[in-house]
Protein backbone atom coordinates (compact mmCIF):
# COMPACT_ATOMS: atom_id res chain seq x y z
CA UNK A 1 0.00 0.00 0.00
CA UNK A 2 1.48 3.69 -1.19
CA UNK A 3 2.40 5.21 1.80
CA UNK A 4 1.71 9.26 2.31
CA UNK A 5 4.51 11.21 4.48
CA UNK A 6 3.39 14.26 6.37
CA UNK A 7 5.85 16.62 7.52
CA UNK A 8 4.76 18.65 10.66
CA UNK A 9 1.79 17.85 12.72
CA UNK A 10 0.50 21.39 13.52
CA UNK A 11 -2.96 22.70 12.42
CA UNK A 12 -2.48 21.78 8.76
CA UNK A 13 0.01 18.57 9.20
CA UNK A 14 -2.83 16.80 11.96
CA UNK A 15 -5.40 17.63 9.86
CA UNK A 16 -4.22 16.60 6.60
CA UNK A 17 -2.88 13.63 8.12
CA UNK A 18 -6.40 12.62 9.71
CA UNK A 19 -7.95 13.15 6.04
CA UNK A 20 -5.19 10.57 4.57
CA UNK A 21 -5.77 8.08 6.98
CA UNK A 22 -9.31 8.26 7.38
CA UNK A 23 -9.81 7.92 3.38
CA UNK A 24 -7.84 4.35 4.11
CA UNK A 25 -4.15 5.19 3.40
CA UNK A 26 -1.29 4.76 5.76
CA UNK A 27 0.29 7.94 6.92
CA UNK A 28 3.86 8.68 8.61
CA UNK A 29 3.72 11.98 10.46
CA UNK A 30 7.05 13.68 11.22
CA UNK A 31 6.81 16.22 13.77
CA UNK A 32 10.07 17.69 15.06
CA UNK A 33 9.32 18.47 18.30
CA UNK A 34 10.01 18.30 21.27
CA UNK A 35 13.49 17.38 19.48
CA UNK A 36 13.73 20.57 18.10
CA UNK A 37 11.79 23.15 19.11
CA UNK A 38 10.08 26.03 17.19
CA UNK A 39 10.63 30.14 18.66
CA UNK A 40 7.20 30.19 19.17
CA UNK A 41 5.79 26.49 20.45
CA UNK A 42 5.42 25.72 24.36
CA UNK A 43 4.72 22.00 23.90
CA UNK A 44 5.11 18.99 22.31
CA UNK A 45 1.66 18.23 21.66
CA UNK A 46 -0.29 18.31 17.84
CA UNK A 47 -1.78 21.68 16.65
CA UNK A 48 -0.81 23.67 19.42
CA UNK A 49 -1.89 27.65 19.38
CA UNK A 50 0.73 29.22 19.38
CA UNK A 51 -1.09 32.63 20.19
CA UNK A 52 -4.78 33.92 20.76
CA UNK A 53 -7.28 30.59 21.86
CA UNK A 54 -9.73 31.43 19.39
CA UNK A 55 -10.23 30.15 16.18
CA UNK A 56 -13.14 33.32 15.19
CA UNK A 57 -16.76 33.41 14.35
CA UNK A 58 -18.68 30.22 14.48
CA UNK A 59 -21.72 32.06 12.93
CA UNK A 60 -22.37 31.44 8.91
CA UNK A 61 -22.84 34.88 8.91
CA UNK A 62 -19.14 34.97 9.17
CA UNK A 63 -16.68 33.79 6.22
CA UNK A 64 -14.66 31.61 8.48
CA UNK A 65 -17.82 30.31 9.79
CA UNK A 66 -18.89 28.37 6.71
CA UNK A 67 -15.42 27.21 6.39
CA UNK A 68 -15.70 25.75 9.74
CA UNK A 69 -18.79 24.03 8.99
CA UNK A 70 -17.83 22.69 5.49
CA UNK A 71 -14.64 21.38 7.62
CA UNK A 72 -17.17 19.93 10.38
CA UNK A 73 -19.09 18.11 7.32
CA UNK A 74 -15.84 16.68 5.79
CA UNK A 75 -14.97 14.87 9.23
CA UNK A 76 -12.38 17.63 10.56
CA UNK A 77 -10.36 16.66 13.28
CA UNK A 78 -9.92 20.18 14.14
CA UNK A 79 -13.02 21.15 14.07
CA UNK A 80 -14.59 18.57 15.54
CA UNK A 81 -11.59 18.65 18.61
CA UNK A 82 -12.77 22.00 19.18
CA UNK A 83 -15.80 21.91 19.06
CA UNK A 84 -15.25 19.15 21.75
CA UNK A 85 -13.13 21.29 23.94
CA UNK A 86 -15.15 24.76 23.36
CA UNK A 87 -15.05 27.52 26.10
CA UNK A 88 -18.12 30.21 26.23
CA UNK A 89 -17.05 32.83 23.96
CA UNK A 90 -19.57 34.53 22.34
CA UNK A 91 -20.12 34.21 18.58
CA UNK A 92 -16.93 32.79 18.11
CA UNK A 93 -15.30 29.17 19.02
CA UNK A 94 -12.67 29.77 21.11
CA UNK A 95 -10.92 26.68 23.16
CA UNK A 96 -9.21 25.12 26.07
CA UNK A 97 -5.92 24.95 24.21
CA UNK A 98 -4.39 22.10 26.05
CA UNK A 99 -7.42 19.57 25.85
CA UNK A 100 -8.04 20.74 22.32
CA UNK A 101 -4.25 19.93 21.27
CA UNK A 102 -4.17 16.92 23.35
CA UNK A 103 -7.73 15.61 21.83
CA UNK A 104 -6.11 15.68 18.71
CA UNK A 105 -2.53 14.45 19.44
CA UNK A 106 -4.73 11.53 21.23
CA UNK A 107 -7.11 10.44 18.22
CA UNK A 108 -3.89 11.11 15.52
CA UNK A 109 -1.64 8.88 17.83
CA UNK A 110 -4.04 6.01 18.18
CA UNK A 111 -4.88 6.10 14.79
CA UNK A 112 -4.11 2.69 13.22
CA UNK A 113 -3.24 3.85 10.17
CA UNK A 114 -0.77 6.71 11.28
CA UNK A 115 2.48 5.98 12.82
CA UNK A 116 4.26 9.19 14.07
CA UNK A 117 7.79 9.84 14.11
CA UNK A 118 9.41 12.87 16.28
CA UNK A 119 11.98 13.84 13.92
CA UNK A 120 13.12 17.17 12.10
CA UNK A 121 13.15 16.30 8.39
CA UNK A 122 15.60 18.48 6.71
CA UNK A 123 15.38 17.11 3.27
CA UNK A 124 12.24 16.97 0.59
CA UNK A 125 11.40 13.05 0.98
CA UNK A 126 10.20 10.98 -2.00
CA UNK A 127 7.15 9.73 -2.42
CA UNK A 128 3.66 11.19 -1.88
CA UNK A 129 4.46 13.73 0.10
CA UNK A 130 2.68 16.92 1.96
CA UNK A 131 4.88 19.45 3.56
CA UNK A 132 3.10 21.57 6.49
CA UNK A 133 6.21 22.52 8.57
CA UNK A 134 4.39 26.26 9.37
CA UNK A 135 5.06 29.83 9.46
CA UNK A 136 8.34 28.81 11.51
CA UNK A 137 9.71 25.93 9.20
CA UNK A 138 12.82 24.79 10.50
CA UNK A 139 15.69 26.43 8.72
CA UNK A 140 16.97 23.43 6.89
CA UNK A 141 14.19 22.26 6.03
CA UNK A 142 13.20 25.88 4.57
CA UNK A 143 16.27 26.32 2.62
CA UNK A 144 15.13 23.14 0.86
CA UNK A 145 12.30 24.28 -0.17
CA UNK A 146 13.34 27.79 -1.46
CA UNK A 147 16.02 25.69 -3.52
CA UNK A 148 13.11 23.94 -4.72
CA UNK A 149 10.64 26.57 -5.39
CA UNK A 150 13.24 28.88 -6.86
CA UNK A 151 13.96 32.40 -6.13
CA UNK A 152 10.91 33.81 -5.28
CA UNK A 153 9.72 30.42 -3.69
CA UNK A 154 9.83 30.72 0.37
CA UNK A 155 10.51 34.07 1.98
CA UNK A 156 10.33 36.25 5.00
CA UNK A 157 7.63 38.46 5.70
CA UNK A 158 7.11 40.89 8.28
CA UNK A 159 4.35 43.27 7.08
CA UNK A 160 0.76 43.18 5.67
CA UNK A 161 -1.29 46.11 5.67
CA UNK A 162 -5.28 46.02 6.25
CA UNK A 163 -7.82 44.67 3.58
CA UNK A 164 -11.41 45.93 3.25
CA UNK A 165 -14.18 44.94 1.74
CA UNK A 166 -14.97 46.95 -1.28
CA UNK A 167 -18.78 46.70 -0.48
CA UNK A 168 -18.54 48.11 2.76
CA UNK A 169 -16.54 51.62 1.83
CA UNK A 170 -18.54 54.43 1.39
CA UNK A 171 -18.23 55.28 -2.35
CA UNK A 172 -19.31 58.82 -1.92
CA UNK A 173 -16.21 60.04 -0.05
CA UNK A 174 -13.75 58.45 -2.26
CA UNK A 175 -12.61 58.88 -5.66
CA UNK A 176 -10.86 56.34 -8.38
CA UNK A 177 -7.50 57.98 -9.38
CA UNK A 178 -4.13 57.38 -10.24
CA UNK A 179 -1.50 59.78 -9.22
CA UNK A 180 -1.21 62.82 -11.97
CA UNK A 181 -3.81 60.58 -13.75
CA UNK A 182 -0.78 58.13 -15.03
CA UNK A 183 -2.26 54.99 -16.58
CA UNK A 184 -5.62 53.33 -15.63
CA UNK A 185 -7.55 54.89 -12.58
CA UNK A 186 -6.49 51.98 -10.04
CA UNK A 187 -6.82 53.51 -6.43
CA UNK A 188 -9.71 54.60 -4.57
CA UNK A 189 -8.55 57.66 -2.98
CA UNK A 190 -9.62 59.00 0.44
CA UNK A 191 -9.21 62.85 1.00
CA UNK A 192 -8.75 64.20 4.30
CA UNK A 193 -8.88 67.98 5.24
CA UNK A 194 -6.17 69.17 7.24
CA UNK A 195 -8.92 69.12 10.82
CA UNK A 196 -9.14 65.11 9.65
CA UNK A 197 -5.54 64.48 9.33
CA UNK A 198 -4.75 66.08 12.44
CA UNK A 199 -7.29 63.75 14.38
CA UNK A 200 -6.11 60.99 12.52
CA UNK A 201 -2.37 61.62 13.51
CA UNK A 202 -3.19 62.00 17.44
CA UNK A 203 -5.28 58.81 17.28
CA UNK A 204 -2.68 56.96 15.42
CA UNK A 205 0.62 57.64 17.56
CA UNK A 206 -1.01 56.92 20.62
CA UNK A 207 -2.60 53.72 19.19
CA UNK A 208 -2.03 50.53 21.36
CA UNK A 209 0.55 47.89 19.97
CA UNK A 210 1.05 44.58 19.77
CA UNK A 211 4.39 43.45 21.77
CA UNK A 212 6.93 41.83 19.93
CA UNK A 213 8.04 38.55 20.75
CA UNK A 214 12.14 38.53 20.75
CA UNK A 215 12.71 36.36 18.20
CA UNK A 216 10.70 38.77 15.90
CA UNK A 217 12.66 41.90 16.56
CA UNK A 218 15.17 41.26 14.57
CA UNK A 219 14.17 41.61 11.15
CA UNK A 220 11.56 43.65 11.86
CA UNK A 221 12.93 47.64 10.76
CA UNK A 222 14.33 45.85 7.33
CA UNK A 223 11.55 46.19 5.03
CA UNK A 224 9.08 48.71 5.19
CA UNK A 225 8.17 50.70 8.16
CA UNK A 226 4.85 50.51 10.43
CA UNK A 227 2.89 53.33 9.75
CA UNK A 228 2.26 54.57 13.44
CA UNK A 229 6.28 54.53 13.20
CA UNK A 230 6.17 56.30 10.65
CA UNK A 231 3.79 58.81 12.08
CA UNK A 232 5.87 59.45 15.36
CA UNK A 233 9.14 60.59 13.12
CA UNK A 234 6.97 63.95 12.69
CA UNK A 235 3.31 65.52 12.23
CA UNK A 236 4.41 65.97 8.70
CA UNK A 237 6.24 62.65 7.75
CA UNK A 238 3.43 60.55 6.55
CA UNK A 239 2.35 63.34 3.90
CA UNK A 240 5.49 62.89 2.42
CA UNK A 241 5.52 59.44 2.01
CA UNK A 242 1.93 57.24 1.42
CA UNK A 243 -0.62 60.41 2.62
CA UNK A 244 1.31 62.17 0.29
CA UNK A 245 -1.84 64.46 -1.80
CA UNK A 246 0.14 65.45 -4.66
CA UNK A 247 -1.21 64.84 -8.40
CA UNK A 248 -4.21 63.21 -6.49
CA UNK A 249 -7.10 66.31 -7.01
CA UNK A 250 -10.03 65.66 -6.33
CA UNK A 251 -12.22 65.17 -9.62
CA UNK A 252 -15.37 67.24 -8.04
CA UNK A 253 -13.78 70.19 -6.84
CA UNK A 254 -10.11 70.20 -8.39
CA UNK A 255 -8.58 70.95 -5.72
CA UNK A 256 -6.15 69.06 -3.91
CA UNK A 257 -6.40 67.60 -0.17
CA UNK A 258 -4.38 67.99 2.59
CA UNK A 259 -3.62 64.28 2.65
CA UNK A 260 -4.76 61.27 0.85
CA UNK A 261 -5.14 57.52 1.60
CA UNK A 262 -5.01 55.23 -1.62
CA UNK A 263 -6.74 52.05 -1.39
CA UNK A 264 -5.05 49.43 -3.65
CA UNK A 265 -7.32 46.69 -5.51
CA UNK A 266 -6.06 43.51 -3.43
CA UNK A 267 -8.19 40.36 -5.67
CA UNK A 268 -8.63 39.82 -9.43
CA UNK A 269 -12.80 40.09 -8.71
CA UNK A 270 -12.07 43.88 -7.72
CA UNK A 271 -14.16 42.77 -4.62
CA UNK A 272 -11.02 43.63 -1.70
CA UNK A 273 -8.60 46.42 -1.33
CA UNK A 274 -5.58 46.88 1.48
CA UNK A 275 -4.30 50.45 2.62
CA UNK A 276 -1.54 51.30 0.61
CA UNK A 277 1.93 51.70 3.11
CA UNK A 278 -0.02 50.47 6.02
CA UNK A 279 1.09 48.45 7.54
CA UNK A 280 0.96 48.06 11.18
CA UNK A 281 1.83 46.56 14.46
CA UNK A 282 -1.61 48.24 15.97
CA UNK A 283 -4.19 46.24 18.16
CA UNK A 284 -6.84 44.83 15.83
CA UNK A 285 -9.20 46.61 17.43
CA UNK A 286 -7.10 49.85 17.42
CA UNK A 287 -6.76 49.27 13.74
CA UNK A 288 -10.29 49.22 13.18
CA UNK A 289 -10.85 52.35 15.60
CA UNK A 290 -7.92 54.58 14.18
CA UNK A 291 -8.63 53.57 10.82
CA UNK A 292 -12.46 53.85 10.37
CA UNK A 293 -11.20 57.67 11.21
CA UNK A 294 -10.16 57.27 6.98
CA UNK A 295 -13.37 59.61 5.25
CA UNK A 296 -14.96 56.80 2.94
CA UNK A 297 -14.30 54.04 5.58
CA UNK A 298 -16.47 54.87 8.43
CA UNK A 299 -17.61 51.56 8.33
CA UNK A 300 -15.42 49.35 6.46
CA UNK A 301 -15.27 45.84 7.13
CA UNK A 302 -11.71 45.05 7.77
CA UNK A 303 -11.55 41.18 6.25
CA UNK A 304 -7.55 40.91 7.12
CA UNK A 305 -6.18 43.49 9.62
CA UNK A 306 -2.87 44.66 9.30
CA UNK A 307 0.12 42.17 10.74
CA UNK A 308 3.81 42.02 11.34
CA UNK A 309 5.33 38.36 12.41
CA UNK A 310 7.70 36.22 11.51
CA UNK A 311 5.75 34.24 8.36
CA UNK A 312 7.35 32.30 6.08
CA UNK A 313 5.61 31.67 2.88
CA UNK A 314 5.59 30.42 -0.89
CA UNK A 315 4.63 32.82 -3.74
CA UNK A 316 1.48 30.17 -4.57
CA UNK A 317 0.13 31.69 -7.55
CA UNK A 318 3.52 30.88 -8.86
CA UNK A 319 3.81 27.47 -7.64
CA UNK A 320 0.88 25.63 -6.16
CA UNK A 321 -2.19 24.44 -7.70
CA UNK A 322 -5.72 24.65 -6.39
CA UNK A 323 -5.28 20.78 -4.88
CA UNK A 324 -2.61 21.91 -2.67
CA UNK A 325 0.11 20.34 -5.23
CA UNK A 326 3.23 22.20 -6.35
CA UNK A 327 3.03 22.59 -10.16
CA UNK A 328 6.68 21.21 -10.66
CA UNK A 329 6.01 17.28 -8.84
CA UNK A 330 2.48 15.88 -8.92
CA UNK A 331 3.09 13.92 -5.57
CA UNK A 332 4.16 16.86 -3.79
CA UNK A 333 1.80 19.15 -1.81
CA UNK A 334 2.17 22.50 0.56
CA UNK A 335 -0.47 22.73 3.19
CA UNK A 336 -1.06 25.26 5.85
CA UNK A 337 0.08 28.87 6.70
CA UNK A 338 3.44 28.06 4.54
CA UNK A 339 0.82 28.08 1.46
CA UNK A 340 -0.19 31.73 2.13
CA UNK A 341 -3.74 30.74 4.00
CA UNK A 342 -3.53 32.78 6.84
CA UNK A 343 -5.28 31.49 10.22
CA UNK A 344 -5.52 28.80 12.25
CA UNK A 345 -8.52 27.41 10.49
CA UNK A 346 -7.70 28.14 7.21
CA UNK A 347 -4.54 26.27 7.53
CA UNK A 348 -6.15 23.57 8.88
CA UNK A 349 -8.79 23.84 5.78
CA UNK A 350 -6.22 23.33 3.62
CA UNK A 351 -4.26 20.77 5.04
CA UNK A 352 -8.26 19.18 4.86
CA UNK A 353 -7.67 19.30 0.99
CA UNK A 354 -3.83 18.24 0.71
CA UNK A 355 -4.85 15.45 2.49
CA UNK A 356 -8.04 14.47 0.95
CA UNK A 357 -6.17 15.17 -2.67
CA UNK A 358 -2.88 12.97 -1.49
CA UNK A 359 -5.13 10.06 -0.43
CA UNK A 360 -7.00 10.45 -3.91
CA UNK A 361 -3.41 10.42 -5.61
CA UNK A 362 -2.49 7.53 -3.59
CA UNK A 363 -5.27 5.16 -4.40
CA UNK A 364 -5.18 6.82 -8.09
CA UNK A 365 -8.15 8.62 -8.21
CA UNK A 366 -8.99 11.74 -9.48
CA UNK A 367 -8.11 14.76 -8.00
CA UNK A 368 -10.55 17.13 -5.90
CA UNK A 369 -10.67 21.40 -7.32
CA UNK A 370 -13.29 22.61 -4.73
CA UNK A 371 -15.54 24.98 -6.35
CA UNK A 372 -14.83 28.59 -5.57
CA UNK A 373 -18.47 28.69 -4.31
CA UNK A 374 -17.45 26.76 -1.16
CA UNK A 375 -15.12 28.36 1.41
CA UNK A 376 -12.60 25.77 1.18
CA UNK A 377 -12.84 26.15 -2.71
CA UNK A 378 -12.68 30.44 -2.58
CA UNK A 379 -9.05 29.99 -0.60
CA UNK A 380 -7.61 27.54 -2.61
CA UNK A 381 -8.61 29.80 -5.88
CA UNK A 382 -7.31 32.88 -4.14
CA UNK A 383 -4.20 31.80 -2.83
CA UNK A 384 -3.46 30.13 -6.77
CA UNK A 385 -4.87 32.99 -8.47
CA UNK A 386 -4.14 36.10 -6.88
CA UNK A 387 -1.49 38.07 -8.39
CA UNK A 388 1.63 37.04 -7.79
CA UNK A 389 3.81 40.15 -7.48
CA UNK A 390 2.22 41.44 -4.53
CA UNK A 391 0.41 38.33 -3.04
CA UNK A 392 0.21 38.22 0.77
CA UNK A 393 -1.32 36.08 3.20
CA UNK A 394 -5.22 35.98 3.30
CA UNK A 395 -8.25 35.09 6.27
CA UNK A 396 -11.34 34.00 4.54
CA UNK A 397 -13.57 36.19 4.27
CA UNK A 398 -16.65 36.76 1.97
CA UNK A 399 -15.03 39.12 -0.62
CA UNK A 400 -12.97 35.78 -2.15
CA UNK A 401 -16.40 33.92 -3.00
CA UNK A 402 -17.86 34.32 -6.80
CA UNK A 403 -20.44 37.29 -6.81
CA UNK A 404 -24.29 35.72 -6.25
CA UNK A 405 -26.43 36.28 -9.73
CA UNK A 406 -28.34 39.08 -7.82
CA UNK A 407 -27.65 42.00 -5.48
CA UNK A 408 -28.50 41.55 -1.75
CA UNK A 409 -27.94 45.11 -0.46
CA UNK A 410 -28.89 43.97 3.34
CA UNK A 411 -25.20 42.51 4.45
CA UNK A 412 -26.52 39.98 6.22
CA UNK A 413 -29.17 38.51 3.96
CA UNK A 414 -26.26 38.53 1.80
CA UNK A 415 -24.08 36.75 3.56
CA UNK A 416 -26.80 34.04 4.79
CA UNK A 417 -26.96 33.58 0.79
CA UNK A 418 -23.59 32.94 0.06
CA UNK A 419 -23.71 30.48 3.03
CA UNK A 420 -26.17 28.65 1.86
CA UNK A 421 -24.78 28.34 -1.55
CA UNK A 422 -21.60 27.11 -0.14
CA UNK A 423 -23.31 24.19 1.68
CA UNK A 424 -25.72 23.33 -0.80
CA UNK A 425 -22.76 23.22 -3.39
CA UNK A 426 -20.59 21.09 -0.67
CA UNK A 427 -23.31 18.56 0.23
CA UNK A 428 -23.80 18.00 -4.02
CA UNK A 429 -20.18 17.80 -4.52
CA UNK A 430 -20.01 15.25 -1.81
CA UNK A 431 -23.07 13.25 -3.55
CA UNK A 432 -21.28 13.27 -6.65
CA UNK A 433 -17.98 12.22 -5.39
CA UNK A 434 -19.62 9.54 -2.52
CA UNK A 435 -18.08 11.10 -0.17
CA UNK A 436 -19.07 10.31 3.64
CA UNK A 437 -19.73 12.15 6.52
P1 LIG B 1 2.11 25.09 12.64
O1 LIG B 1 0.86 24.98 13.40
O2 LIG B 1 3.19 25.98 13.15
O3 LIG B 1 2.68 23.64 12.42
C1 LIG B 1 3.92 23.37 11.83
C2 LIG B 1 4.55 22.18 12.56
O4 LIG B 1 5.68 21.75 11.82
C3 LIG B 1 5.04 22.54 13.94
O5 LIG B 1 4.51 21.63 14.85
C4 LIG B 1 6.57 22.46 13.84
O6 LIG B 1 7.15 22.01 15.03
C5 LIG B 1 6.74 21.46 12.72
N1 LIG B 1 8.01 21.57 11.96
C6 LIG B 1 8.61 22.70 11.50
N2 LIG B 1 9.71 22.38 10.78
C7 LIG B 1 9.80 21.03 10.78
C8 LIG B 1 10.71 20.09 10.19
N3 LIG B 1 11.75 20.48 9.45
N4 LIG B 1 10.51 18.75 10.40
C9 LIG B 1 9.45 18.32 11.16
N5 LIG B 1 8.57 19.16 11.73
C10 LIG B 1 8.73 20.50 11.53
N6 LIG B 1 -3.30 32.46 13.63
C11 LIG B 1 -4.51 32.66 14.23
O7 LIG B 1 -5.56 32.28 13.66
N7 LIG B 1 -4.59 33.26 15.45
C12 LIG B 1 -3.49 33.68 16.12
O8 LIG B 1 -3.60 34.19 17.23
C13 LIG B 1 -2.20 33.48 15.52
N8 LIG B 1 -1.06 33.88 16.15
C14 LIG B 1 0.15 33.63 15.59
C15 LIG B 1 1.32 34.00 16.28
C16 LIG B 1 2.58 33.73 15.74
C17 LIG B 1 3.82 34.11 16.51
C18 LIG B 1 2.67 33.11 14.47
C19 LIG B 1 4.01 32.82 13.87
C20 LIG B 1 1.53 32.75 13.77
C21 LIG B 1 0.25 33.01 14.30
N9 LIG B 1 -0.93 32.67 13.63
C22 LIG B 1 -2.16 32.86 14.24
C23 LIG B 1 -0.89 32.18 12.24
C24 LIG B 1 -1.16 30.67 12.00
O9 LIG B 1 -2.53 30.42 12.10
C25 LIG B 1 -0.42 29.73 12.91
O10 LIG B 1 0.95 29.91 12.71
C26 LIG B 1 -0.78 28.25 12.62
O11 LIG B 1 -0.22 27.46 13.62
C27 LIG B 1 -0.32 27.78 11.27
O12 LIG B 1 -0.59 26.42 11.09
P2 LIG B 1 0.43 25.48 10.30
O13 LIG B 1 -0.10 24.10 10.36
O14 LIG B 1 0.70 26.06 8.97
O15 LIG B 1 1.80 25.59 11.14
Amino acid sequence: NTTVTVIGAGLAGSEAAWQVAQSGVPVTLYEMRPVKNTPAHQTENFAELVCSNSLRGNNLTNAVGVLKEEMRRLDSVIINSADKTAVPAGGALAVDRDTFSQEITDKIKNHPLITVKNEEITAIPDGIVIIATGPLTSEALAEQIKEFNGSDGFYFYDAAAPIVDKATIDMDKVYLKSRYNKGEAAYLNCPMTEEEFKAFYEALISAEVVPLKTFEKEKFFEGCMPIEVMAKRGIKTMLFGPLKPVGLEDPKTGKRPYAVIQLRQDNAAASLYNLVGFQTHLKWGEQKRVFQMIPGLENAEFVRYGVMHRNSFMNSPELLKPTYQSQKRENLFFAGQMTGVEGYVESAASGLLAGMNAARLAKEEELIVFPRETALGSMAYYITHAEGKHFQPMNANFGLFPELPERIRDKKERYEAIADRALTTLAKMKQDLTIKE
